[in-house]
C-alpha cells in the first residue's frame, strides 16, 4: 500500500518526465483515489484494459500509451469520454509514460527488448539533439538473417516480417527501436548496420531496406513495447509493496 503522490514522486525521480519534449503529458493523467494497493499495467489505456482493471478492483493503471496526444481533439467526447468516465467513476488513476519509458536505461522499452532478445548493447545512434531512441549492438553467435528472424519470433512469441536486404551470411551489427520507429531505418543503414528491428513497417520501408541493403524486421508495435511497462510495474510493486499484474490486451499490430 502506498499513497498515489508517493508513487508519482518516485516516478518523477526515476523517469525524469519533465526533461522530455513529448507528444503527450507524462505522469499522472487521470487522478483516482489517494491510496494505491492494486496496480494494473498494460501497453495502452484502451477500454479493454480499463474494464479488466475495474474487474480486478485496481487503484491505478500504468501504461506506455495514455491520452491527450498532440494534435488530437482536446475535447473529452466519444471513446475518450467513455474511457475517462470509467476511470473516474471507479476511482482509478492513470499513470502514463511515453518517451521517458522508451529510453530509460533499466526499465526502458529498448533496454528491456534487448534483454528479451539477448542483444548485447554497444551504444545508441544519435538522431539530431533528440533523446537516444535507437540502440545498437549484436546478437552473440552472429546469426544468418533467416536465423535472426526465427530467433525474434521464438523470443517474442510472434514471427516478425523480415524484409531481406543485401545477401550476407551473418548479421554482425544490428540496431533496434521499440514502437513504430520504422523512420529510423535510414539512420541504422547510414551507421553501417546489417539489420534494423522496429515495431511497425510502412510501404516505403520495404524499398529502403532493398535499396540500402539493410535487413529489416517488423516485430510489432505492441509486442516490442510490452516489456518496459512490465518492468516498471514490477519495480513499483517491489518498492511500495503493491499487488501488480501486467495485462496483455493482444494487438496484432
Ligand atoms: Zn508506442
Amino acid at each position: 500500500m502506498a499513497t498515489l503522490s508517493a508513487i508519482v514522486d518516485y516516478l518523477d525521480i526515476l523517469l525524469q518526465p519533465a526533461a522530455f519534449q513529448d507528444y503527450c503529458p507524462n505522469g499522472l493523467q487521470v487522478e483516482g483515489r489517494p491510496e494505491v494497493n492494486v496496480l494494473i499495467s498494460g501497453v495502452t489505456a484502451c477500454q479493454a484494459l480499463i474494464d479488466a482493471a475495474i474487474e480486478q478492483q485496481a487503484d491505478a493503471v500504468l501504461v506506455h500509451h495514455g491520452y491527450f496526444w498532440k494534435g488530437e481533439d482536446p475535447g473529452i467526447t466519444g471513446m475518450k469520454q467513455r474511457r475517462i468516465k470509467a476511470l473516474l467513476e471507479n476511482g482509478i488513476s492513470l499513470l502514463a509514460y511515453h518517451l521517458p519509458l522508451d529510453i530509460h536505461d533499466e526499465v526502458g522499452n529498448n533496454v528491456q527488448l534487448a534483454e528479451r532478445l539477448g542483444f548485447e548493447i554497444e551504444g545508441s545512434l544519435a538522431e539530431g539533439s533528440g533523446p537516444p531512441l535507437v540502440l545498437h549492438g549484436r546478437l552473440p553467435g552472429n546469426p544468418s538473417p533467416e536465423a535472426l528472424a526465427e530467433h525474434i519470433g521464438r523470443r517474442l512469441g510472434r514471427a516478425p516480417l523480415h524484409i531481406p536486404g543485401r545477401p550476407v551470411d551473418t548479421i554482425r551489427r544490428l540496431a533496434w527501436c521499440s514502437g513504430a520507429a520504422q523512420q529510423f531505418i535510414e539512420l541504422a543503414a547510414d551507421a553501417g548496420m546489417d539489420a534494423y528491428l522496429s515495431g511497425e513497417i510502412s510501404e516505403q520501408t520495404v524499398h529502403i531496406a532493398r535499396e540500402t541493403g539493410i535487413h529489416y524486421y517488423a516485430a510489432g508495435h505492441h509486442v516490442t513495447e510490452r516489456y518496459g511497462v512490465q518492468a516498471l510495474g514490477t519495480r513499483l510493486a517491489h518498492e511500495f509493496g503493491l499487488q501488480h499484474t501486467f495485462l496483455d490486451i493482444d494487438n496484432p499490430v
